[in-house]
């Protein structure tokens, strides 16, 4: 759990982070203590507060349901932390509420453009920025790609279906195939960089899930920038440069592809900014 306190101008002025406790009583506890004391004596002038969290969110009355990693069926989260506080709450998917943070670390031309924001947690979903303001289309189910069946492995999906996107990225089913570190990610990048034949392999496969990723965003929303984050983003460079070289690959036997300029438009938020944190309370401003 991140908090960030901003100012109207969106600078920010103070972060911090605690460990996420499961259900619903202490989610809206920690939320409130987190609120209170990144703040700290400043808590006098924060003038509202917002809330980024994974599951189904109504954000009309700032309840959450469904929140499965947290073990939370149903919670009137926004009602409960307003009360407590005395503030106005906003609360918001975690991915939209990345992708808005992620957004405003872009520099100023590209921030006020089309962006897109990949989520590579232990799921995976897109959330768009265009103009500075979230994108949501009519339904709520914008952005869920992590279970387009695409992929040739064909793992079986929690979702029930099989080869979603997001059995083969790193957050997710990845582990079954790499069991041995945690995160897997970066072991995975090492040894195949280090010649090891089963991490290339799994590398091979991981790779061509991001590289559909990066084609799907691109190619449906046509954004300037695609960002990718969350905890993945911490595999860093080796991360950047594998899924560069895939994307590559494709572009050196189709000029279509070339033309797409993914290599270019690819970046990875810099995981020691709470993108989540600071995409929150720039919803709440
Ligand atoms: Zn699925």
């Amino acid at each position: 759990m991140e908090a960030a306190l901003i100012d109207a101008a969106g600078a920010i002025l103070a972060s911090g982070r605690m460990a996420a406790r499961k259900g619903g009583d202490k989610i809206a506890e920690d939320t409130v203590s987190i609120v209170r004391q990144v703040p700290g004596v400043r808590f006098d002038e924060v003038r509202s507060a917002g809330i980024g969290i994974p599951g189904l969110v109504h954000r009309d009355t700032g309840r959450v349901e469904n929140v499965v990693n947290l073990g939370v069926e149903a919670l009137e989260l926004g009602e409960r932390v307003s009360d407590e506080l005395g503030l106005p709450v906003w609360v918001d998917n975690d991915v939209n509420a990345a992708a808005l943070g992620a957004c405003g670390t872009l520099p100023a031309p590209l921030r006020y453009g089309r962006m897109a924001f990949v989520n590579l947690g232990t799921g995976l979903a897109a959330g768009f920025v265009h103009g500075g303001i979230v994108e949501r289309g009519g339904t709520g189910v914008l952005g869920e790609i992590g279970h387009l069946p695409v992929d040739p492995n064909r793992i079986a999906c929690q979702c029930g279906q099989r080869g979603c996107l997001e059995t083969a990225c790193p957050g997710g089913d990845i582990r079954r195939m790499w069991a041995v570190a945690n995160p897997p990610l970066p072991d995975i990048l090492a040894k195949a960089a280090a010649g090891d034949s089963d991490a290339a392999r799994v590398r091979g496969i991981v790779m061509h899930a991001l590289a559909d990723v990066v084609q799907i965003v691109v190619q449906t929303t046509a954004p300037s920038v695609i960002v990718i984050g969350s905890g993945v983003s911490r595999a860093g460079f080796p991360l950047l440069d594998a899924l560069r070289g895939e994307l590559r690959r494709r572009e050196s036997s189709s000029g279509f592809i070339r033309r797409l300029k993914l290599v270019e438009r690819l970046r990875l938020s810099d995981p020691s900014t709470p993108i989540g944190a600071i995409g929150a309370a720039l919803i709440a401003c």
